[in-house]
């Protein structure tokens, strides 16, 4: 979807593009490119974010009193797309788009003025510690118990799928800090600093061969309680307003950018002596998911619509999620499918960065079965599709 533009946003857009342009080292490009997994690598997106924080663009949405922009909408949105068309990488959400807003909603001032700057500039770099064994997406039944003692609060317990807990220096968790009553109404929210005593990180490689998830072990781990986040037992409130800005990710971005290679790709790919640009099946699957990707857009659009207005974004962030994880391992799909029998060969030396080993197949295709796996975790990180069918349908629909 293109949006008419005032030449106020025509000479913004000009700028992003310059910037883009300037900024984006060969490195980052190839890095960005090369993107197999559900997350960025920690390196080329930490790399990209300081060179944003510097020109003070690493966190558009926030308020310009916490070192956000006061940008449009529209602006925002071009800015996002711009980053895409130009290949730029993708920055890492934990911190700048969970933890930040979550603290600018719920944090104290000294936390606030302590954390939000370190954020931007990367200096902390945040995971997420909601789920447990036992405690994924009924994560009110976690376990991880914070116990009082003085000053501090004393947690033992384990969190597990923390992505990037083995680069993070703080986690962001949800602990259980009364056992009687509402299960809801026992749970805190804590900042944990992930090199307190007591604290192991142990890897859990994923179907795609990388190592992003971890499991989280702590053991009589002190944490002070004015790391703890809103009141005592009321952190369910705190989860809940995240949860928000956790569910709400622009998808129809990054569908189109997988679009836009699946049909590079389809453009080099010899079928009965043309192309398979040129199959009606394929061109058909095409445009189909371009225009559900199309329909997604709107969506999006008018979910930054309310945050623009100061609101949250509420349940129809559910709504998009579903839309825009499942669009998008349908656009893997097709890519692996276009692939046809290069998609069998497994060539991890091709896909590191500076790597000078030609690929077995086309190049265009190389980053496409690492990224089909990958994003089949779309559909469970961060709340499964069953689960946000469910809240679509009682709060959405009233069912
Ligand atoms: C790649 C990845 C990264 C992640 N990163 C993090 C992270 O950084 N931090 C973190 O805390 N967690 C993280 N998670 C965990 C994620 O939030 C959970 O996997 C998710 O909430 C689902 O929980 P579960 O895995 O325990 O599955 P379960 O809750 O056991 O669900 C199993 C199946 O049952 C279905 N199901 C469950 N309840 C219902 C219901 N009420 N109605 C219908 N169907 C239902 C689910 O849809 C699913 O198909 C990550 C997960 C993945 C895959």
């Amino acid at each position: 979807m293109e949006l008419k533009l005032s030449p106020e946003d025509e000479a913004f857009r000009a700028e992003i593009v310059l910037f883009l342009e300037e900024s984006l080292t060969p490195e980052l490009r190839e890095g960005a490119d090369k993107r197999t997994s559900l997350w960025q690598d920690v390196e080329t997106s930490m790399a990209w974010q300081r060179i944003l924080h510097k020109k003070g663009w690493a966190a558009p949405e926030w308020p310009v009193e916490y070192g956000g922009t006061d940008w449009s909408l529209v602006q925002r949105y071009i800015f996002a797309q711009e980053c895409v068309r130009a290949g730029a990488p993708a920055l890492l959400p934990m911190s700048l788009r969970m933890c930040g807003p979550m603290l600018i909603g719920y944090g104290t001032p000294e936390q606030k003025s302590h954390y939000l700057p370190r954020i931007l500039s990367g200096e902390d770099f945040w995971c997420q510690g909601y789920s447990e064994p036992g405690a994924g997406s009924d994560s009110a039944s976690l376990s991880t118990f914070a116990a009082s003692d003085g000053d501090d609060y004393v947690v033992n317990g384990t969190k597990i799928w923390t992505s990037c807990a083995q680069h993070a220096d703080m986690m962001f968790a949800l602990v259980r800090t009364r056992k009687d009553g509402k299960k809801q109404e026992g749970i805190t929210f804590l900042l944990i600093d992930m090199k307190s005593p007591g604290i192991t990180v142990r890897p859990i490689i994923n179907i795609a061969g990388v190592h992003e998830l971890n499991q989280v072990f702590f053991e009589d781990v002190r944490i002070p309680k004015s790391n703890r986040v809103g009141e005592e037992n009321d952190g369910w409130s705190v989860a809940k307003y995240l949860l928000e800005f956790e569910r709400f990710a622009m998808a129809s971005v990054e569908i189109r950018r997988t679009l836009d290679r699946v049909e590079a790709l389809a453009g080099v790919t010899p079928m009965a002596g043309a192309t398979l640009e040129r199959d009606a099946d394929f061109r058909r699957k095409l445009a189909q998911l371009k225009i559900e990707t199309a329909v997604l857009e709107a969506s999006e659009q008018r979910v930054l619509a309310k945050l623009s207005a100061g609101e949250s974004p509420g349940t129809v962030s559910s709504l998009v999620r579903v839309q825009g994880t499942e669009l998008l391992q349908r656009a893997d799909m097709l890519g692996v499918e276009a692939l046809g029998y290069y998609a069998v060969p497994n060539q991890p030396e091709a896909l590191e960065i500076g790597a000078n080993q030609p690929p077995i197949g086309p190049r265009e295709g190389i980053t496409f079965v690492p990224m089909y796996l990958s994003n089949r975790m779309k559909t469970i990180a961060g709340g499964s599709s069953e689960v946000q069918r469910n809240i679509v349908a009682k709060a959405i629909l009233g069912l």
